[in-house]
């Protein structure tokens, strides 16, 4: 096996036994990157120096003979919408693309204290708008199962990284299914936990009231691991909240499943229908009882909804890119003509922003202004409320649910990214899960002509245990 082919629990237990070196794996994970991202394009910014000192420091600890945490000495990549000091941050748009950050995200401070060795940052959709990665400004990402194909998005380096073996593990972000899709494309485990579970301190905002940063793993016990680190209250996030990790052990039998009806009607593919729901039923044959659940708010309206409540969100937090505070400024070239403070603004977020980003900005500017407001921002959040409701309900039946995290494999490179309608619709089955608060992962269930498919589990509110104990079993049953 190779280096690259660990997971994190097999790296850690090689670097205590010495048997290779926190130096040698991050040589080879750099070597790996080397070779291939020329092809897949997962990597915006790759650090080996900071990696190999990083590194260096971890085996100095060895060879004293210290304990060692289970993330030290294990390379990583984040996605580039969290900050990781003194390393360009660009949240792959043209107006941060010279903008370096100036401290740690608080998820990357945990994970340095933990000894994680950081080797880059991976491209996405453009501020982590997209469904694809094909709105990155820089280039595209190609999935490593195709390279036609889309990784997903909008985490779509991330996802790519870690399934080609590029980096141990990866960061994400999800506001309405970035870290899910691209690992349900890439054949990876994405979790995105509950709404304040982990902080959003250092993470680029897209749409406060919906973004959550998560792992995304090759297995599903690593994303537990790095859950477990990332998680809990943080002084410097009001929403995040001081996280109990369960000591149950969550078992199948019994486990009482919900199947929402409406997640298997128009628009899905038959074949990642039949293998979900083969999926499903092997969870009924380790004695799961399977109920199928209605949530009418949430598969109708969810899309909608979002679709008024994240660009009214964008468009209040993109604000402060008005090129003066940060990055792109037209300010800064003599050749144009900026007559005025107010021409900085309109030329700098005109040139900066890349076309989606800035349709979202408009979109949501409308929906928040003035005799506009209570038809769609306001009437979004009450439908918000009864999409909860929605869960809530269904809740109170079954302790967990199980849907397909997209309702087709990896799409073409190309397929989509014109018809922005199109786009928003790959996003059907995540968006209730973030406009609800709750945890959901997606993990690898099966595939389609060498594609991979994944299982959405959906769970209570800070009930990440249970959905990664159950997915676990899956998991540990199958071989794919
Ligand atoms: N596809 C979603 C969108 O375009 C992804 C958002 C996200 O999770 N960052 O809004």
């Amino acid at each position: 096996m190779e280096l690259t082919e660990l997971t994190i629990t097999q790296a850690h237990e090689g670097l205590k036994k010495k048997r290779f070196s926190a130096l040698d794996l991050t040589e080879a994970f750099l070597d790996k990157t080397n070779n291939i991202d020329k092809k897949i394009f997962s990597f915006l910014v790759v650090t080996p120096e900071s990696a190999l000192s990083q590194a260096k420091k971890i085996d100095d600890l060895i060879l004293q003979g210290k304990k060692i945490p289970v993330l030290a000495g294990i390379p990583m990549a984040v996605k580039d919408n969290i900050l990781v000091e003194d390393i360009r941050c660009t949240a792959a748009s043209r107006i941060l693309e010279t903008y370096i950050a100036p401290y740690d995200a608080t998820c990357i401070k945990k994970l340095k204290a933990q000894g994680a060795v950081i080797l880059g940052k991976t491209n996405m959709d453009e501020f982590a708008m997209g469904s694809s990665t094909e709105h990155s400004a820089f280039f595209s990402t190609k999935n490593p199962h195709d390279q036609s194909r889309v990784p997903g998005g909008s985490s779509g380096g991330s996802a790519a990284a870690a399934a080609a073996n590029m980096c141990c593990y990866a960061l994400g972000s999800d506001t309405c299914g970035s870290i899910r899709q691209p690992a349900s494309f890439c054949g990876v485990v994405g979790l995105k936990p509950t709404y304040g579970a982990v902080s959003r301190y250092g993470l680029i905002a897209m749409a406060s009231s919906l973004d959550q940063i998560g792992p995304i793993t090759k297995t599903v016990a690593e994303a537990k691991i790095v859950f477990d680190v990332i998680s809990g209250k943080d002084p410097l996030d009001s929403t995040s909240i001081k996280y109990q990790v369960s000591s149950i052990k969550y078992q199948v039998s019994n486990l009482r499943i919900g199947v929402p009806k409406e997640y298997f009607a128009k628009g899905i593919d038959p074949e990642v229908e039949k293998i979900v729901k083969s999926a499903i039923k092997k969870y009924e044959a380790l004695g799961a009882n399977i109920e199928e659940v209605s949530l009418p708010y949430s598969t109708e309206h969810a899309l909608a909804t979002y679709y008024i409540i994240m660009p009214s969100e964008v468009s209040a937090n993109l604000a402060r890119y008005d090129g003066i505070k940060y990055g792109y400024s037209k300010v800064e070239s003599r050749k144009s003509k900026v007559e005025s403070l107010l021409d900085v603004y309109l030329k700098s977020r005109a040139e900066g922003f890349g076309e989606e980003v800035r349709r979202r900005i408009m979109l949501g500017t409308y929906a928040l202004s003035a005799g506009y407001y209570e038809a769609y921002y306001l009437k979004a959040q009450k439908i918000r409320t009864l999409i909860r409701e929605d869960f809530e309900r269904v809740f109170k039946k079954v302790d967990v649910l199980m849907t397909p995290t997209s309702p087709t494999p990896a799409f073409k490179l190309g397929e989509k990214v014109l018809s922005p309608l199109l786009m928003y619709l790959s996003d059907i089955y995540m968006a209730a899960v973030n406009l609800a608060g709750l945890p959901a992962i997606s993990i690898p269930c099966g595939k389609v002509e060498n594609l991979p498919i994944g299982l959405q589990i959906i769970g209570k509110p800070f009930e990440e245990d249970r959905i990664l104990d159950i997915a676990d079993i899956f998991e540990k049953s199958n071989n794919f």
